[in-house]
């Protein structure tokens, strides 16, 4: 229930995904694309066809004292106007930072043209310019492109502008899409904050689950959300955050191999959805 595309920083097409997963027997998938939903339509005609259940989804990023909180909505209206329009906000504020990283390449003698980023739909950011950079030969791999120049810190890091948590979820609660607080332990924040915020969320009816199953979760931080999840009366979900080649050592479905998300997380939200 978390994967990304070409639609966003994922390298196989929502085509491709859908026909993954049916060869892998898995049950459903939700396809989850970074600020957009561009590929979600070929993802549900590719689903249609092999009669394996798409769920609409996405993700959005949200500010935090402690970096960015990932959400994602799942089941969202892909043609609701408040929600269309947060994306279209997401999509200019990436296309000025995607300028402003280049500008800041530029000064390091690396000359990117921001045509070279355009793609004609989806949302573009900092993996297709850590793309270009190995092509170019300035770093041996997308993860060195960020640890050399992209990641935060780094000589042409450019912080996204983000909305707070709250505003986030209210847009896709508004929406009628159900929310998971995506990968809660890859935010690096004391485990206070979190509790807080959850219950501050949660409270607010704004959030109904966490992704408690994702490849950045070993056995302990799993049980950590498992508690988190008991403790504020929320749902569960997981999935493989699949971005395909760029993140090879985590496949569809299966994350780093170990990764089992069960159907009974989907029944029940499913369940609370009515
Ligand atoms: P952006 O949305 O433009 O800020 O880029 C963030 C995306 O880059 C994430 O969704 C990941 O897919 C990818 N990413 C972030 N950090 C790294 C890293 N250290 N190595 C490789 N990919 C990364
Ligand atoms: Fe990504
Ligand atoms: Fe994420
Ligand atoms: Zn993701």
């Amino acid at each position: 229930m978390h994967i990304h595309s070409t639609a966003s920083d994922g390298t196989d097409s929502p085509a491709q995904i859908v026909r993954l997963a049916d060869d892998l027997g898995l049950e459903a998938i939700a396809l989850t694309d970074h600020d957009t939903v561009d590929g979600l339509l070929e993802a549900q005609l590719v689903g249609q066809e092999l009669g394996l259940e798409v769920i609409a989804g996405c993700e959005l990023a949200a500010r935090t004292p402690y970096g960015e909180m990932h959400i994602v909505g799942l089941w969202v209206n892909p043609e609701q106007s408040d929600f269309l329009e947060l994306l279209a906000a997401q999509t200019k504020m990436r296309d000025e930072r995607n300028r402003e990283i280049l500008a800041l390449l530029s000064k390091l003698g690396i000359q990117i043209k921001i045509e070279e980023l355009e793609t004609g739909s989806g949302s573009v950011g900092r993996p297709h310019i850590a793309r270009i950079l190995c092509k170019r030969g300035f770093a041996s791999s997308v993860s060195d492109a960020f640890k050399r120049y992209l990641g935060a810190g780094k000589r042409a890091y450019v912080p996204r502008k983000l909305m707070s948590p709250a505003e986030v979820l209210e847009v896709l609660k508004k929406n009628g899409a159900t929310t998971v607080f995506a990968h809660p332990m890859s935010l690096p924040a004391p485990i206070e904050w979190v509790d807080n915020t959850l219950a501050v969320l949660g409270g607010d009816g704004l959030l109904d689950a966490l992704e408690v199953y994702h490849p950045e979760h070993n056995q302990l931080k799993t049980a950590t959300v498992m508690e988190l999840v008991k403790k504020h009366h929320l749902l569960m979900s997981g999935g493989s955050d699949y971005h395909g080649k760029v993140k090879s050592n985590v496949s569809l479905g299966r994350g780093n191999g170990s990764l089992r998300v069960p159907a009974h997380f989907l029944d029940e939200l499913k369940k609370k959805r009515g």
